[in-house]
């Protein structure tokens, strides 16, 4: 569990984000919770650099409505200071804390609050002895890495562990996830790729990596991660799981591409839905189609739809005619008919 959304089990896969608003600005970081509860995210990740911001961090504990997960490097008495502070986990990676002995102090710090550990294992800080193997592909090192130290892990009686294992390319991020699926069944797996990139690259990389991982049942929690405002972040995990048919939010809108037959605007019309849906919760599906080839069908498959035609459209709900609608109204119409339902 963390806090109260459980991450493994069986359990849905649990959609993450990460602040990024200065540590010391409580403020801040809290209105930005608010934005990604809002969005959806189930579980936030705060990073502390330094021992001055667990202040702040227990603030943003107290305050936030999701669970807060404390992001620490470096330094061990970091991660001690916020299993104290009300951190809902601990994300550290073993292989930067200072040795294992270190590990041991968090260990123990996780251990007395009562939180899980998330271990971080990244291709930048393998060991030297497991970098410098010649003999393995990287996807492999990397879930060795976290074998090692999920059995260092177990050998001390702390079995609350999520792990990740990020690379920056989707090939060595879905082997890595594979072998470790694979290799450490009993653990809950924290996915993403890492370092994807700006909006649409990321997107696309997290979307292709991740969606072959979760068509395989591999993956716990996600992260997307994107050079973004990270309620693009939350928006594109559910937007992943809902069309992998995992987790459904929000309405789907299936459009058509469009083509030389289409005669409205229906690019247009799409986008100001989608935006116009963007708050609204149910699992609907909309239909905007462009003609009669296959529009028809697919507005009546929906829970509403628009078929068009020559500037009008005609409008479905629950596979029902209701009526004939000129282009300047068909926004309108769609949402008066989802208000209904
Ligand atoms: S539904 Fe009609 S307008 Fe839309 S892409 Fe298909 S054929 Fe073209």
């Amino acid at each position: 569990m963390v806090g109260g959304v459980a991450v493994g089990g069986g359990a849905p896969c649990a959609v993450q984000s990460m602040l990024n608003r200065p540590p010391a600005d409580v403020s801040a970081n809290l209105a930005q919770i608010e934005q990604l509860a809002e969005a959806g995210c189930e579980i936030v990740r705060m990073a502390i650099p330094h021992r001055k911001d667990l202040d702040a961090f227990e603030q943003v504990c107290q305050a936030s409505p999701l669970p807060v997960v404390a992001d620490i490097h470096f330094d061990s008495e970091i991660a001690i200071g916020a299993a104290k502070r009300g951190a809902a986990k601990l994300r550290i990676n073993p292989g930067n804390v200072g040795g294992l002995e270190k590990t041991d102090a968090i260990i123990e710090a996780a251990q007395a609050a009562g939180i899980p550990i998330r271990i971080g294992v990244n291709a930048g800080s393998l060991d030297t002895a497991l970098a410098t193997r010649n003999d393995i592909c990287l996807a492999q090192k990397l879930a060795l890495s976290a074998a090692q130290y999920l059995r260092y892990f177990e050998e001390r009686g702390f079995y609350d562990v999520v792990v990740s294992a990020k690379a920056h390319d989707v090939p060595t991020t879905v082997a890595t996830y594979r072998q470790l699926a694979h290799d450490l069944p009993q653990v809950p797996l924290h996915i993403g790729v890492t370092e994807a990139g700006t909006l649409f690259q990321g997107i696309i990389k997290s979307a292709s990596g991740l969606g072959i991982l979760l068509a395989e049942g591999i993956g716990d929690t996600l992260r997307i991660s994107l050079t973004d405002d990270p309620v693009q972040e939350v928006r594109a995990a559910w937007t992943l799981l809902l069309a992998l048919g995992l987790r459904r939010r929000s309405p789907e809108i299936i459009s058509c591409p469009t083509c030389g037959r289409c005669q409205v605007d229906l690019i247009s019309i799409a986008k100001q839905l989608e935006e116009r849906l963007r708050d609204v919760k149910a699992p609907l599906k909309v239909a905007v189609m462009g003609c009669v080839v296959n529009g028809p069908g697919e507005a009546a498959d929906a829970d509403i739809g628009i078929a068009c035609g020559a500037g009008s459209g005609a409008l479905f709900s629950q596979g029902r005619i209701l009526r004939k609608v000129e282009q300047s109204a068909i926004l309108d119409a769609l949402l008066e008919e989802i208000g209904k339902l």
